[in-house]
């Protein structure tokens, strides 16, 4: 018999209780589902708030070195079960089994970083004007931190929340994307295996408009960190505005390519297909907008496009190039915004519909289309597939003007050879993240990422350092004793 017990409550894996059936399907292979179940109910979202605050206390309390060597073990269990982790997410995402694999590696490089911020997540000592008074900072945990995360990196995305969250000695709820739960209850299973106390971690898996609100609302949540999309991110802001918690939110992205005249154009054209194709454009990161200047347009378009036709596409377990959309819905977007770029003008140079031969699975081709106007709803909304807009400038200054005109600003990046050209870019863009002569998409666990504009709450930047800022109090001392 498929296990059905999604919900984990204080220790107890159950099965939820609401109306909403969520059904996971392989992207590659949709027909059959892999598993149907039901999803949380909103007693049951409050009744895992609730477990996470009565075990708060107790896990605050552990000696930091405790809780680094539970996220540290987690680590090593992430990491023996690599190839079936990278498996189910593969099934049940869609992506290639290689990039699965290095995502499921990655999650644990994440938590061997962030257990570290157990010990090292420390205030300051600071001189003070009296010699009698002792002046010092210290970090305290937030308490309890909802923590919502989305379909596309499925097990990094929730793994840099939790280990962060974790280790300075916070409880929380996590609600993954009923797209992806198989790899979330996985996770939280190998935490509770590594010896995470009951309560500690709960999962609830249950549809955004059913559980959401009580995940965010419930009086006894200390904090909210949120990645999806913009509306989602939106809607949760204002739902806690009135309690004033910390809330975190890192949304959508229509991230520039900028590719001037003195560039390396042949490194500019991978940069820009393996940012728009790679997890089949399904990454916040991805590129979208390719900002060409018009003396290298015809020789870049060409090499895009020759690039985008030698595109491998396929089931992930195949390991493709390209794997399928997640979902029939987010595939039928990707086809609507294509049909929508054809009537406002733009000219389709490749892809533009599904592969030939390919009609079960939630495929799609990778996409480009030239003549692309920066007003355009192509180059101004996030279509979270693989398609690309080229859009010609005629010099710097309007490639940085186009690059800024959009409500986004998560990343973007460069292509070109002049420190001038490249030192003005970083300075001007309006991106949170900006790359030179380097991809729009990946990010390194030690660096800060985040966005800014639409993209960001811009609070706290997550990874990096000081990723545990967010999650802790700093408290000031003046100690006159
Ligand atoms: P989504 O906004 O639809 O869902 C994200 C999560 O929010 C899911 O778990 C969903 O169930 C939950 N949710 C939905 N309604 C809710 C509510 N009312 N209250 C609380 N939670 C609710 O996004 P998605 O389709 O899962 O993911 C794709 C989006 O995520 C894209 O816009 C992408 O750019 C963005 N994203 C951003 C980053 C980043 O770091 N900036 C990273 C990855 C993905």
């Amino acid at each position: 018999m498929r296990d059905t017990t999604y919900q984990y409550i204080d220790g107890s894996w159950i099965e939820g209780e609401s109306n909403d059936e969520i059904t996971v399907r392989n992207p590659a292979e949709p027909d059959e589902p892999i598993v149907s179940f039901p999803g949380a109910d909103q007693e049951q979202a409050r009744a895992a708030v609730d477990a996470a605050e009565a075990a708060s206390d107790q896990w605050a309390a552990m000696a930091p070195a405790d809780r680094e060597a539970i996220l540290y073990d987690a680590a090593d269990r992430i990491e023996a079960q690599l190839d079936s982790l990278a498996e189910t997410l593969t099934r049940e995402e869609g992506k290639p089994i290689s990039s699965s694999r290095g995502e499921v590696s990655r999650a644990a490089e994440i938590f061997r970083f962030f257990a570290n911020d157990a010990r090292n997540a420390t205030g300051d000592t600071v001189p003070s004007n009296d010699p009698d008074t002792f002046t010092y900072t210290i970090r305290e945990p937030l308490g309890v931190v909802t923590l919502i995360s989305p379909w596309n990196f499925p097990i990094a995305t929730p793994s840099w929340k939790l280990a962060t969250a974790l280790a300075t000695g916070n409880t929380v709820v996590l609600k993954p994307s009923s797209e992806t739960p198989m790899i979330a209850k996985r996770l939280v299973e190998l935490l509770a295996d590594a010896g995470v106390p009951d309560g500690v971690v709960n999962l609830v898996v249950g549809s955004g408009s059913t559980v959401g609100d009580h995940l965010t609302t419930h009086e006894a949540v200390d904090g909210v960190s949120f990645t999806g999309s913009t509306g989602t991110g939106r809607h949760i802001q204002k739902t806690v505005a009135d309690r004033g918690i910390p809330i975190q939110t890192e949304m959508g992205g229509k991230n520039p390519l900028v590719v001037l005249p003195d560039a390396d154009l042949e490194a500019a054209a991978e940069a820009a297909i393996g940012g728009s194709c790679g997890g089949t454009g399904q990454a916040c990161t991805a590129t979208s907008r390719l900002i060409v200047h018009e003396d290298v347009a015809a020789e870049l378009t060409d090499a895009v496009v020759e690039r985008a036709n030698a595109l491998s596409i396929g089931p992930g377990m195949n390991d493709p190039d390209m794997g399928p959309a997640v979902s029939a819905a987010e595939n039928e977007t990707n086809l609507e915004y294509i049909e929508i770029a054809k009537e406002e003008g733009a000219t389709l140079l490749t892809g533009g519909g599904r592969p030939e031969d390919m009609e079960t699975g939630y495929f799609i081709e990778p996409t480009v289309f030239t003549g692309v106007e920066s007003d355009m709803r192509i180059a101004q909304e996030e279509v979270f597939g693989p398609v690309l807009g080229i859009i010609e400038v005629a010099d710097f200054d309007e490639a940085v003007e186009v690059a800024n005109d959009v409500t986004y600003g998560l990343s973007a990046s460069i292509f070109t050879s002049d420190m001038t050209s490249s030192r003005a870019f970083t300075r001007q863009v309006e991106a949170g993240v900006v790359k030179v002569n380097g991809t729009t998409t990946g990010s390194q666990i030690q660096m800060p990422f985040g966005g800014m504009k639409a993209s960001s709450s811009e609070t706290h930047k997550e990874m990096g350092q000081r990723a545990h800022e967010f999650y802790t109090h700093e408290k000031v001392i003046y100690r006159s004793d």
